[in-house]
């Protein structure tokens, strides 16, 4: 499973000084009873922002008499369930969102920096993940996103930000695991997080 290294780095700084090695887990986010054994259990490869380059990912492993689960720490900036960062996955949708999937697919296409296969159905599909999180993430923040639409858009244009995405995961980041991909890691097919009656 994955969970969040919460951390307020940016790639390149992530990456130059592998700070996947002070990644550290202090509880289990599978078990909540304390019984569980933690160790770093290595890292993994995974693509960059450009898709060329490799960076790594700690990985520690949860031992208890029943089995054993693993878990990586995702930095913040990577979109969970996806390849690439939240950013790229942000500014893909909203390129779609504006131009529509066709227009926004072809202009990824030119992009020379863009090492991820797209096509339309590519980009319909993150298009349709990611407003089916914003319309579940929203309903935790009403007060802020009343009467707004459950769009990168739209949302971008309520907070008056373009990193909507790491907003998202930084104002959720206790709900991480039942708020779908690519903020949540919630598995797929779920991301319903319970609207809360506080
Ligand atoms: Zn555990």
């Amino acid at each position: 499973m994955q969970t969040n290294f919460q951390n307020d780095c940016s790639y390149e700084e992530y990456h130059s000084n592998k700070l996947w090695r002070q990644a550290s887990l202090k509880k289990c986010p599978v078990h909540s009873d304390g019984q569980c054994r933690l160790e770093r259990h290595g890292t993994y490869e995974r693509y960059g922002p450009d898709g060329q380059n490799k960076t790594r990912i700690a990985r520690f492993i949860c031992r208890r008499e029943e089995g054993t689960v693993t878990i990586s720490l995702l930095p913040q900036f990577f979109a969970a369930q996806h390849p690439g960062t939240l950013q790229e996955y942000e500014d893909q949708v909203a390129a779609a969102e504006k131009l529509g999937a066709g227009k926004a697919t072809e202009r990824l296409r030119s992009s020379p920096s863009n090492g991820q296969r797209q096509s339309d159905w590519w980009l319909r599909r993150r298009l349709k993940r990611l407003h089916r999180t914003l319309a579940v993430a929203k309903e935790r923040l009403i007060e802020i996103f009343q009467g707004c639409e459950a769009t990168v858009t739209a949302m971008r244009r309520a907070l008056g930000r373009n990193d909507l995405l790491l907003y998202w995961r930084r104002q959720l980041h206790g709900s991480l695991k039942e708020l779908g991909s690519p903020i949540g890691f919630a598995a797929a097919g779920k991301g319903r997080l319970p609207i809360s009656s506080e």
